[in-house]
């Protein structure tokens, strides 16, 4: 990946202890799948994580004392977690009620390294993180703002919606999943640095793939060592992407990344890529847009048929959400039929690997049976399927209520 040298401020690193600059090293919001990481890691200011609300302690003891430490520390790794945990939860602290608190109290535990899987999870008791070997690569998914921040908006959304946590409701589940990437990438955004840098990346068009809308890189490059297409090409899962709604009980419960399924993770993506595209275009166009953007949305969620309104035929198909006053707020038609999933070059890849379209505009019977033609078993996230309990696949073990990354 290109990047500019007016953001390639080198970290300050040493032999062993920290440096004597004041600060910590982070990644602004992933590791990367590059070695060396094309962006290396940036000094920041020392963190806090004792302001409250959202106060949080990594369960390190004795916790490293601040420093710029060597990367692949354990040090540096602490200072990497705590410094993301604090850009996230100073990003919500704005917009939080008062008296709001994490489920488990006022403070929440960070574990940073709870063993071997390619997984991360929010369990109403801490943030859990792993460390997994791959391709002759250890990676941390603690040590990711990416993944630290998706965690932690699990939190934050249980702090403030509960009842979301163990709803009965694919959507539900999703949209918990939606709303910790969405966090990772507001996350992110309080970054000049990155803000700067995507802007040159992208050529001020954020529509475009990018950093900012890729997400976990360097987990997605680990698990793809494991199963090449168990997650995006070039990441674990892309906010820029071309899935449309359609109803998560008429699509597999699991695929391939490149499909859509009702696994709740793959069904995120739904309203990830909605929130990311309306995101764009408010950075981009204001004022007037904001009409426009409600009819994208619209679009985006009931593109092809309306059970509300009659379909209408060739290049009236769309729904004009200005003259049926249908805006983001008003869908009546969360349930309508859509184009079950990706795009044109989606699709065609899939053909060429041998899946089925066996509907109109979508191949949502693609992964049926989630045999490929090796016939080796497809699954979520490699490895992570086994260690996912979340509420959807706990199984007979309703004690255990998990969110997994
Ligand atoms: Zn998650």
């Amino acid at each position: 990946m290109a990047v500019s040298a007016s953001r390639r401020r080198q970290p300050s690193r040493t032999s062993g202890g920290p440096s004597t600059v004041g600060g910590v090293n982070g990644w602004q919001d992933d590791p990367g799948d590059s070695l060396p990481p094309a962006v290396p890691a940036e000094l920041r200011p020392v963190p806090d994580l004792s302001i409250a609300p959202l106060r949080m302690r990594i369960d390190v003891t004795p916790a490293p004392a601040a420093g710029a430490y060597e990367l692949g520390t354990p040090e540096f790794r602490y200072w990497s977690a705590a410094e993301a945990l604090e850009r996230g939860a100073t990003f919500w602290r704005q917009f939080l009620p008062e008296g709001t608190t994490w489920q488990p109290g006022e403070e929440l535990r960070v574990l940073l390294d709870e063993g071997e899987d390619f997984n991360a999870f929010y369990d109403r008791n801490a943030l859990n993180f792993f460390h997994g070997t791959a391709g002759g690569r250890t990676v941390f998914s603690g040590e990711s703002p990416d993944i630290v921040c998706h965690e932690q908006g699990h939190g934050v959304l249980d702090a403030l919606r509960p009842e979301l946590f163990d709803a009965g409701s694919i959507e539900a589940a999703a949209f918990h999943e939606s709303f910790a990437d969405i966090c990772a990438i507001m996350a992110a955004l309080q970054l000049q640095s990155l803000r700067v840098a995507i802007l040159s990346d992208t050529r001020s068009d954020l529509s475009r793939s990018s950093r900012l809308s890729r997400l976990a890189e360097q987990l997605g490059w680990a698990i793809r060592q494991v199963s090449p297409d168990a997650v995006d090409a070039d990441c674990l899962r892309n906010a820029v992407n071309s899935f449309f709604y359609h109803s998560p009980e008429e699509l597999p419960t699991q695929g391939p990344a490149a499909a859509l399924s009702s696994e709740p993770h793959s069904f995120s993506r739904v309203f990830t890529g909605a929130f990311f595209a309306s995101r764009c275009r408010i950075g981009r166009r204001r004022g007037e847009q904001w009409r426009q953007i409600s009819q994208r949305i619209d679009q985006r969620f009931c593109p092809a048929r309306d059970p509300v309104r009659p379909r209408r035929r060739g290049n009236d198909s769309r729904p004009d959400s200005g003259a049926s006053g249908r805006g983001t707020g008003s869908c009546r038609c969360t349930r309508s039929l859509a184009r079950i999933t990706p795009s044109g070059i989606g699709r065609r890849r899939l053909r060429a690997r041998g899946y089925p379209s066996s509907r109109p505009g979508g191949i949502g019977t693609a992964a049926a049976g989630h045999r490929g033609r090796s016939g080796r078993r497809w699954f979520g996230f490699g490895s992570q399927q086994r260690a996912c309990r979340s509420r959807l696949c706990r199984g007979s073990d309703p004690a255990r209520s998990y969110r997994c990354w």
